[in-house]
């Protein structure tokens, strides 16, 4: 470790920790400080962050990410908001119910990965990883001196293995258009074998503002003004540069063995996937995600079982990152105004002010950190997916649209104003006076059935 790196916690703020000084402080009876420390200023009395530099060639030397209240670190915090993205809310209500110490230390004993993945150049690129800590889910190891003596540092990344099942799947492999390989597919129920990444947000601010092309001091007030106020460190400390912002994260599903994933040898079939509940889960059939995410596993299956690699990337960005309940505000304006894929897009944009907020600029960062140059069948037909990722200048060989004949018949109307606006499509694109002729199902039926 070097010298410039201080290991151990502090007994009272300000004093600079060093290897023997031990434990941190005993939890105070009440759990909260007399006086509520609202927000800090760089330079106050006691303010003296872990040395953090994005981008650092390795771990020990880019510093741990430390973001915890707790009294013994309060002051000694490099990060801005919370472990857990928006699950830090969950783990606040625990504490204010009393099941949780405020003080409680995690015991990561036989947690770390089941994959070791290699650290990729762009661990150590400031520009190319903006929105995760590359380290996250090597913390126990990479700072294993800092744990030992107290200091409460979280993994953000999480690696394990999993044996998953998926009707389409199973479906493909009973008709044989899905092989049984023992390894990948392991039996005849169609059980396949995967490698999964959890990745929570770690926003890395200069860069994070450079991707949307604003200023950081944009980036900061407006995060903080439309989140109630409730960072104000984002305003009185421009020295923190890490957020953790409270929003979801990202699971990588990587089929066949893992350490094909950096190999630009090999083929890699990749689906970059935003969550959509009521279609992946539920099976509504009023879009095309479900049918294109089980697209998206088959064929990366298939490209593992051929010696190249498959992954599917599933980020939750729930109704195009509008969330629930506007998304089924758009559905009933959709349902009574007539539901033609000409006003498809009218219809959000008239109730969020926008068509979507996925902005998938910080959505390259993961494919930067699992080490992929090129990809060689995209599972999407989204232009701002491709675009952003040719942007941060990874190769798309080829471009897969859904097959037709998996497209629901009640999603025609999403999927042709979407290959209207610019997606990608081998198939037919419709003129805005055809998409007028493109209509959903209407609700007369149900109507009649509550009468
Ligand atoms: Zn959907």
């Amino acid at each position: 470790m070097p010298e410039s790196i201080p290991i151990a916690t502090t007994q009272e703020p300000g004093v600079h920790p060093s290897e023997d000084v031990g434990s941190p402080p005993k939890s105070p009876k009440s759990q909260f400080s007399k006086h509520i420390l609202l927000t800090t200023y760089p330079g106050q009395n006691g303010v003296d962050p872990v040395p953090l530099q994005w981008g650092a060639a390795d771990a020990k030397s880019r510093g741990p990410i430390v973001a915890s209240r707790h009294p013994s670190q309060l002051k000694r915090r490099n990060a801005m908001g919370a472990h857990g993205g928006s699950y830090s809310i969950y783990n606040a209500l625990a504490i204010a119910a009393g099941d949780l110490p405020t003080d409680f230390k995690p015991d990561f004993n036989n947690t770390e990965p089941t994959f070791d993945f290699p650290q990729q150049p762009a661990w150590s690129d400031p520009k190319k990883i903006v929105s995760l800590d590359p380290f996250g889910h090597d913390i126990v190891k990479q700072f294993k001196s800092y744990l030992d003596v107290g200091w409460d540092l979280r993994p953000s990344m999480a690696i394990t293995r999993a044996n998953m099942r998926l009707a389409e799947i199973e479906k493909a492999v009973s008709e044989g258009q899905i092989e049984v390989d023992g390894s990948i597919v392991v039996d005849k129920n169609g059980d396949v074998r995967v490698t999964k990444v959890a990745v929570e947000p770690v926003w890395y601010l200069p860069g994070v503002a450079e991707r949307f092309g604003v200023d950081e001091g944009t980036l900061r007030r407006t995060l903080f003004e439309h989140t109630g106020g409730s960072y104000p460190e984002l305003i009185t400390r421009p020295d923190l540069k890490v957020f953790l912002p409270p929003i979801g994260g990202l699971t990588v599903y990587i089929f066949g063995p893992p350490e094909r994933v950096s190999d630009e040898n090999v083929r890699l079939a990749l689906r970059i996937h935003d969550e959509c509940n009521g279609s992946d889960v539920f099976q509504s059939d009023i879009c095309t995600c479900r049918p294109y995410l089980a697209f998206g596993i088959q064929e990366a299956i298939k490209e593992a079982q051929n010696g190249g690699s498959g992954v599917v990337i599933y980020f939750r960005k729930e109704g195009r990152a509008l969330g629930e309940v506007v998304k089924y505000l758009v559905y009933n304006a959709r349902k009574r105004g007539g539901d033609t894929a000409d006003k498809y897009f009218l219809r959000t944009e008239n109730i969020a002010g926008v068509r979507d907020m996925r902005f998938q600029a910080l959505m390259p960062d993961i494919l930067h950190w699992l080490g992929i140059k090129k990809i060689d069948r995209m599972l999407s037909m989204s232009n701002m997916k491709h675009d952003a990722i040719v942007a941060q200048g990874i190769k798309i060989l080829e471009r897969v649209p859904i097959p037709e004949e998996m497209i629901p018949q009640d999603s025609r109307v999403e999927i042709d104003a979407k290959i209207n606006a610019g997606y990608f499509t081998t198939g037919k694109k419709f003129t805005m006076e055809e998409l007028a002729q493109v209509k959903g199902r209407g609700w007369e039926k149900w109507e009649d059935v509550t009468h």
